[in-house]
């Protein structure tokens, strides 16, 4: 109904600037790395990688910028996917200390076609950051694994402080969203593992404006704490191109502000972070550091 419409004033960007800004892209081209900050023109980059009001967050990508899978909302390319970087691991590791970042989310595509999914590289790169400083916290956005409980267990055994896994949507809407290969229970199982099997904070994401109602966001959102997820955040789906999924409505920033009580307050997630513009990662050291002292 509202696909036509101009963007209203509160998705307009500020572009980063400054010397911090600069030191950190040269850091990472000296690398070759790549985060999502820049790859998906994050409107939150300049916020996030000054720290400006916290510590300081970027979030990288590991393995490649090419996904085995191809999900209806996301504008990584699918297919063609190359070997992986044996010295990635520790190039993010010294990148992430000589920037000097308190807080690093590490995220990847889907490797679907390698015989470990990719968990072991995840694994190797946590432990690499912690190796050379236990004091940084390290959150992963890791894939499903399909659903592999040893792949899962990989991850945990790596000890990050946080682990995230997207649910990305409510149930209904999974499959005009997510790639066939991904899921609503899947996910859920994916998230209640590592409660189960360890004391790491869990995280999840949902995106709003893709048609869904307030009733099922609520499902979602009891599910979510049915499986003691921690932390959740929602945001705008905002289409990257316009062969993506249609945005179905801007939602506006009051439903977002309802939703953070309700998370909060009715259902006790550990914190909510909500809004048009928030992303899974948006202030993530700041906000997680703040709960945790609340
Ligand atoms: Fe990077 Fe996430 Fe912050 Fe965006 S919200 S700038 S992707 S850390
Ligand atoms: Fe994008 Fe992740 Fe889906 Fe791959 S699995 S297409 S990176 S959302």
């Amino acid at each position: 109904r509202s696909n036509h419409r101009r963007k209203p004033d509160w998705l307009k960007m500020r572009p980063p600037s400054g010397q911090r800004f600069t030191e950190i892209k040269r850091e990472l081209r000296d690398r070759n790395l790549h985060t999502v900050c820049e790859e998906a023109n994050c409107p939150n980059l300049g916020e996030c990688w000054s720290g400006r009001d916290g510590p300081g967050t970027a979030t990288f990508m590991l393995m490649g910028d090419r996904c085995s899978r191809g999900c209806n909302f996301c504008d990584v390319q699918t297919g063609g996917m190359e070997a992986l970087d044996p010295d990635e691991p520790a190039n993010v590791a010294e990148a992430v200390v000589e920037i000097g970042l308190d807080y690093v989310v590490l995220t990847s595509v889907d490797r679907d076609d390698l015989p470990d999914q990719g968990a072991g590289h995840f694994a190797e790169t946590i432990r690499a950051i912690k190796e050379r400083d236990s004091s940084i916290l390290v959150e992963v956005l890791i894939p499903d694994f399909q659903g592999e409980p040893d792949l899962v267990r990989e991850i945990i055994d790596a000890r990050p402080d946080v682990i995230a896994h997207n649910i990305e949507t409510v149930e209904r809407l999974q499959w005009p969203v997510r790639d066939r290969r991904a899921g609503y229970e899947q996910s859920l199982s994916v998230l209640e593992q590592v409660q189960r099997e360890s004391d790491i904070y869990t995280k999840t994401s949902i995106m709003l404006g893709l048609g869904e109602y307030a009733h099922e966001v609520y499902q979602t959102l009891s599910d979510l704490r049915e499986a003691d997820v921690d932390v959740v955040t929602l945001g705008q789906y905002l289409q990257p191109s316009r062969s993506h999924l249609d945005v179905y409505d801007y939602v506006h920033p009051d439903a977002f502000e309802t939703w953070q009580r309700v998370a909060e307050e009715e259902l006790g997630f550990l914190y909510c972070a909500s809004g048009p513009m928030v992303r899974s990662s948006y202030k993530a050291g700041e906000l997680f550091v703040d709960a945790l002292v609340r």
